[in-house]
């Protein structure tokens, strides 16, 4: 099964139910689990290993100067500004380039081919016996998030069971990592920010097809909005994670917390097996 954990919002402790999820898995079954949160990576926190490096690249345009002929087709064509002509050369500015490939198709003089450009990298580890970590980072200013996304998810094809950590919130990072994927949880906390924002990550995950479940993060026990919530839109609630000091305390040490109360891991266990028994999932 591949599940994603997602969450409308930051800070909601996303990357904590994905690591417990994982550590309590692989104790009795291979997991891989993957970091699509490029842009602020932070599963490796919680399983420092020796990482192996595999650069992520898109391809550019590489203008042939002795072939252009100046007629800027290329930079009519580029709506990202990528691309500026002048009478004796066309400038290039790669950090505005989304490499859609299309002033390669439009140059009527066969005067652009691509190159690879690095935007970001995947870090590759076991970190226990197990867990196979895969850690996607996009390099600083790129606009590659997606691509960083897709080659991290490609180096889990084929693995019986996947987590992946999706960005927070509902933008194209989102999106690109829930697709595809058999289930989804969204982890909320119960304040009206938290509400609010699981209720935009409901509705990214109903379009995407995919069905979703709710963790609840540092409860203080007043739930009933988000409770009213899940039961108007036929949500299970996987677990509830009360709001505690020492939980919190594990966490900050970057600690697991299925790992220092292991009573808590057949609760973990139990949101796995709930999220292969909701409806649409197969
Ligand atoms: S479209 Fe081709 S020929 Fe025209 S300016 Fe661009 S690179 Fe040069
Ligand atoms: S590949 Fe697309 S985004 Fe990049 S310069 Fe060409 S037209 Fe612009």
């Amino acid at each position: 099964m591949k599940l994603a954990i997602a969450s409308g919002k930051g800070g909601t402790g996303k990357s904590m139910v994905a690591a417990n999820l994982a550590y309590t898995l692989a104790l009795t079954e291979p997991v891989t689990i993957v970091d699509c949160d490029v842009e602020e990576p932070n599963l490796h926190l919680f399983f420092p290993a020796t990482a192996t490096g595999k650069d992520v690249t898109v391809p550019v345009p590489a203008i042939v100067e002795f072939a252009c002929k100046h007629c800027g087709k290329c930079s009519e064509f580029c709506q990202f500004g990528a691309l500026t002509v002048l009478p004796d050369r066309v400038l290039f500015f790669s950090e505005l380039c989304h490499s859609c490939g299309g002033c390669t198709l439009v140059c009527p003089k066969g005067a652009i081919h691509e190159e690879p450009k690095r935007v970001g990298v995947l870090e590759l580890s076991a970190p226990l016996p197990g867990l196979k970590l895969i850690s996607g980072t996009l390099d600083a200013g790129s606009p590659h998030a997606v691509p960083v996304i897709r080659d991290a998810k490609k180096q889990a094809a084929g693995d019986p069971e996947v987590i992946l950590d999706t960005a927070p919130g509902t933008s194209c990072p989102v999106v690109e990592a829930l697709d595809g994927c058999d289930a989804c949880i969204l982890v909320t906390e119960s304040t009206p920010f938290g509400l609010h924002d699981l209720q935009l990550a409901v509705d990214v995950a109903a379009r995407l097809g995919v069905p979703a479940g709710v963790v609840i993060n540092r409860s203080d026990g007043k739930d009933k909005a988000t409770l009213q919530f899940c039961i108007d839109h036929d949500l299970d609630i996987l677990l509830t994670i009360p709001f505690d000091r020492e939980i919190a305390a594990i966490q900050s040490r970057g600690d697991l917390l299925c790992r220092v109360r292991p009573e808590w891991q057949k609760d973990f266990l139990a949101i796995f097996l709930k999220c292969r028994a909701l409806p649409g999932v197969e």
